[in-house]
């Protein structure tokens, strides 16, 4: 039985169903670096098949590995070694298969660093550790205590308990149990390792739907139902009830026994989220992300390749889990950044969402009030259905968006550096109304940029080309990059001179400075995301917020997203013009996403919301959107700029970042690299040239930028330039294929 008829059989034919015919040798993809399946003998009387988990021995240890494919076939059959099949587990699904390979073949990624992701959950392959827990057992004692009745009466209903689960439920000690036990009254049964999860109930509180909720919800019920793929962007301004009406999806997907995975940006979410959850389905949804246990992981991981974890809540890397029956995936706040992720194998997680739901042959909900100008065009050509919901539920209307514009704010106050004569005003009607408002600037810290008036030195990371960030509560300048700080300074470093450091700029606490000095009775509270402030912190000043024990939040953006205050009516946009990085096509839409999502913080409940926007630029488009509350006015002007460029989603982009610890050898690679750039039709490479952070953590880092037009197989490319250049260990190169920041 050899070789030559498993070389015929084509890979790409295989599925988990159909078994690998060379029963004794399969390739095997182990979760490393490699650049593909090796090849394995399995054990005789073993079928092999696409999925099947096994324990590769790989040099003098043993590694995890996954049956994959065909073997190669041209490794002798006695130098090779035997995987052992794993036993008690259920394979990868073959989709999950797929998917791996699809993300790896789009990322330039070897497999196998795909395969590491998914099964990152260390443990989740051990076997089981059951535990033992007691019932009622077949003799009962001549004369009881009250106490040991008491435990027999418990145990009458034949449920399975632990030996103190026993004696708290009988009100007694554990040394009563242990006697039952002795004597034979109580018998031990072996449980599995975990509870089991709970379904949670589609009925469990339904609400009563608007009529445009109710079209969006039965579209999507309707694509549930008919189990293929399809995608839709539920589009809708904050609080029209986009979770609601994808909660009735969720609701059918269950209904259908088939799993759900909701997909957020960021973990800070996921804790009112599954709330929320619970409110509407009477029970909390399984969460995935790196906050977790390794034990918590084990049973989720286990639970959804089981197929007894219905929904799953997570972040990226919940994308790789083994469903068994997925049958639904959600993208909430699909504009977000944070779904791309940068180190490592980098990937956007909302666009992966689309293709793992393809493999798996189900729909998928991009939902966002302010989508990426990619889902809006998708949408408007009709590849996915537009589901739009156009007001807030209930009473609460959109806020008022007005410009203030700081070139012709002339201060009658001195000391009023941040918040324009007009901002105050509205914080001090809305303090005497006894409403909340908001101060929003995306910048942490105290002061971007620390600055010797005698000399010009400017205080920098010496591991990054960035400012250090003062810090002013703390004492400390850091570094945003890399977290690199020292003591705040009292001279200059540079020419020795005291008390001639200027702090430059503006960070939430400096508005916060401002802030107290001009109301010195409101109470207030910083929110950034600062690891500086610490998460803990910045909840705590959001639920005091919530609670109305404050009554100013000035925050960062960790304060946009999400949160519903009722009683906050005024939301004021420090400096609007941030965050418009040159060259970047993506900084409009950003700002825009960012301010709107800020925006709609305020006059979420009975009373209107006012925001101010404080800007240099008022003729932007981005502001001029805003003020007009013209959002698809805005996506069609940036989609006519993107067309006529040919930028994403009209001509495709990818980055090569060269990045080493010694400056001079990157730069050489990078020039090699941008020389050995194969000459193509429609398509154009761009650089080297040092990278926004030309210096990050110890790295330089050089960029390279490929633009090609939209049907260019930019992937053949890549690998075709790449296979030319031999790139030194001590260099890195990573591809960024539809890179959304320019750093
Ligand atoms: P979005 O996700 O679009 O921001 P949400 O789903 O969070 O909107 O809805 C905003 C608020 O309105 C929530 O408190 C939600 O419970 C409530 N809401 C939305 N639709 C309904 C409905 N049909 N019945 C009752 N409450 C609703
Ligand atoms: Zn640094």
């Amino acid at each position: 039985m050899l070789a030559h008829e498993d070389v015929l059989l084509n890979r790409a034919r295989l599925i988990a169903e159909t078994p690998i015919p060379a029963v004794e040798r399969a390739g095997v993809l182990l979760p490393l670096p490699l650049t593909g399946p090796y090849d394995y003998k399995l054990p005789h009387g073993i079928n092999a098949a696409r999925g099947m988990l096994v324990a590769a021995p790989i040099g003098s240890r043993e590694s995890l590995g996954v049956v994959w494919s065909s073997p190669e076939g041209n490794v002798g059959d006695n130098r090779l070694k035997i995987a052992e099949p794993l036993e008690g587990l259920p394979r990868l699904p073959a989709t999950l298969c797929d998917f791996i390979d699809w993300v790896a073949a789009y990322t330039l990624n070897p497999p196998g660093a795909i395969l590491a992701m998914a099964l990152r959950s260390r443990g989740a392959f051990e076997p089981e550790a059951r535990r033992i827990a007691y019932v009622k057992g077949d003799t009962v004692p001549a004369r009881l205590s009250d106490a040991r009745r008491r435990v027999l009466t418990v145990a009458e209903d034949g449920l399975a308990r632990s030996v103190p689960g026993m004696a708290e439920d009988a009100n007694v000690s554990p040394a009563v149990v242990r006697g039952l036990i002795q004597r034979g009254a109580l018998k031990p049964t072996e449980l599995p390792e975990f509870a089991a999860f709970r379904t949670p109930d589609p009925q469990f509180a339904a609400p009563e739907l608007n009529p445009d909720q109710k079209s969006a919800a039965e579209i999507l019920r309707g694509a549930v139902k008919e189990k293929k793929f399809s995608a839709h962007l539920l589009d809708g301004v904050t609080g029209s009830g986009k979770t609601e009406v994808y909660f009735e999806a969720v609701a059918e997907a269950l209904r259908q026994g088939k799993q759900t995975l909701i997909l957020l940006p960021e973990i800070a979410l996921t804790v009112q989220f599954l709330e929320r959850f619970a409110a509407r389905f009477g029970i909390r949804p399984a969460e995935w992300h790196s906050d977790l246990s390794q034990k918590e992981r084990r049973r989720v991981y286990r639970a959804v390749m089981g197929g007894e974890c219905q929904v799953v809540v997570g972040a990226r890397s919940s994308l790789f889990l083994p469903f068994a029956a997925l049958g639904l995936v959600i993208v909430d706040e699909e504009h977000e950044q944070a779904f791309k992720q940068q180190d490592g194998a980098i990937y956007h997680a909302r666009d992966m969402a689309v293709v793992r739901a393809r493999t798996e042959n189900c729909p998928v909900v991009l939902a966002s009030a302010t989508p990426s100008l990619e889902s809006f065009v998708n949408a408007a050509s009709g590849r996915y259905s537009h589901l739009k919901l156009a007001s807030r539920h209930g009473v609460a209307e959109l806020p008022e968006v007005r410009i203030l514009d700081l070139r012709h704010e002339k201060d009658t106050d001195e000391n009023a550096k941040w918040l324009s004569t007009p901002l105050r005003h509205a914080l001090e009607q809305t303090l005497a109304a006894g409403e909340q408002a908001l101060l929003f600037l995306n910048r942490r810290g105290y002061a971007p940029l620390t600055l010797c008036q005698a000399c010009g030195h400017k205080f920098t990371c010496p591991h990054c080309s960035a400012w250090l960030v003062e810090h002013r509560y703390r004492r400390r300048l850091a570094c945003h990059q890399c977290g690199y700080e020292i003591a705040a300074p009292n001279e200059c470093p540079e020419c020795q001179a005291k008390d001639t450091l200027i702090a430059c700029g503006p960070g939430v606490e400096r508005v916060a400075e401002e802030f107290a000095h001009f109301f010195p009775n409101a109470r207030y509270a910083i929110a950034s995301s600062d690891t500086l402030h610490g998460p803990a912190e910045t909840q705590a000043a959001i639920r005091a917020f919530a609670k109305r024990e404050i009554d100013v939040l000035i925050g960062t953006q960790i304060i946009a997203k999400g949160h519903h205050f009722p009683q906050l009516t005024l939301v004021g946009v420090i400096d609007a013009d941030l965050g418009g990085a040159d060259g970047d096509i993506r900084a409009r839409e950003r700002t825009f996403q960012l301010l709107h999502q800020v925006s709609g913080r305020a006059g979420r409940a009975e009373k209107p919301g006012l925001v101010l926007l404080q800007t240099r630029n008022p003729q932007d488009a981005v502001m001029q959107a805003l003020a007009n509350s013209d959002r698809d006015g805005f996506y069609e002007q940036e989609r006519l700029y993107r067309e006529r460029v040919a930028a994403p989603p009209f001509g495709r982009l990818a980055a090569i970042v060269v990045s080493g610890g010694d400056g001079e050898q990157v730069r050489v690679i990078a020039r090699q690299l941008g020389k050995a750039a194969p000459p193509a039709k429609d398509i154009k490479v761009w650089g080297p040239t040092p990278a926004f952070y030309s210096l990050l953590r110890g790295q330089t880092r050089e960029r390279l930028l490929v633009q090609a037009a939209k049907g260019v197989d930019m992937q053949a490319y890549l690998r075709a330039w790449l296979a030319n250049v031999k790139i030194p260990a001590a260099v890195r190169a990573a591809v960024d294929v539809d890179p959304i920041s320019f750093f």
